[in-house]
């Protein structure tokens, strides 16, 4: 299969153009939830941070950790388990107590003063808080300011309009050298309407490259069965490190 258009740029700019005007709104996201279509939820874990754990940690312990549109990702478990403090927000109710209830962890929740209608979990241990909102109503006085993030299925999910408002967000919430990995997918945009949306390395820099260095870390062949569905015939996860510097 030859995939050297998309690794040389080729496909990028006019073949975005299918996917820019499509918006996913929330309550289509909810009801993905409360119709079980979650495909992109990984059981297992995710193998590159398994793999790139140490370019997250860079050698530090007992670090925050931002987990954006977080669903009920395991990650935030394991991390939890290494003395970490993991800070999630998903819009979904239901993914965050299912997150609680599959990992057998007990809970407390209680209103998120500065945001109307915001509900915040925290574990009883006090390691994993789960914002229950949007992510355009978080902000660093809110939160706090995290020393790592990991973005798989989010900047991906965020509707193709929202991207810089996004990513100016994301930039205000990370601390100065901290590792943020940022996964996301490569594939022919006009064969499946997103989400996850096809994400271009060239927009990756306009996103981001303000503010951050930028390295890509891995690509890696993650075609299966559920993109053959969708009508692709490849699909690729890009790894990224970025690292605010300015
Ligand atoms: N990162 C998770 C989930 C990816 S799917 C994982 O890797 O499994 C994207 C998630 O974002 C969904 O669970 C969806 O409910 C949530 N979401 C969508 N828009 C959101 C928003 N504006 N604010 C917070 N969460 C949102």
């Amino acid at each position: 299969m030859d995939h050297s258009a998309d690794a040389s740029g080729l496909l990028e700019a006019s073949d975005v153009g299918s996917q820019k005007e499509r918006v996913v709104t929330e309550e289509e996201w909810l009801q993905k939830w409360e119709m079980g279509n979650i495909g992109f939820h990984k059981e297992e874990g995710h193998p590159l941070l398994q793999k790139y754990l140490d370019v997250l940690l860079n050698g530090r312990s007992g670090l925050r950790i931002f987990f954006p549109l977080c669903g009920k990702a395991v990650e935030m478990k394991w991390l939890a388990d290494m003395g970490h403090s993991v800070v999630g927000v998903e819009i979904s109710e239901q993914a965050v107590k299912e997150f609680f209830s599959e990992h057998s962890l007990p809970y407390c929740e209680e209103p998120v003063p500065e945001i109307s209608g915001a509900k915040m979990f925290q574990s009883t241990s006090g390691n994993i808080s789960l914002y229950c909102c949007s992510i355009y109503d978080l902000s660093s006085s809110i939160i706090g300011k995290f020393d790592g993030v990991w973005d798989r299925g989010a900047l991906v999910a965020v509707n193709p309009c929202d991207r810089q408002r996004y990513a100016s967000l994301m930039i205000s919430l990370v601390e100065k050298n901290s590792s943020y990995l940022l996964v996301t997918v490569s594939y022919d945009p006009n064969k499946h309407k997103g989400p996850p949306f096809y994400v271009p390395e060239s927009e990756i820099k306009t996103l981001f490259g303000n503010c951050c260095e930028i390295r890509c870390l891995e690509k890696v062949d993650d075609f299966s069965e559920r993109h053959r569905q969708w009508g692709l015939d490849y699909f690729l996860e890009v790894l990224y490190l970025l690292k605010v510097v300015a």
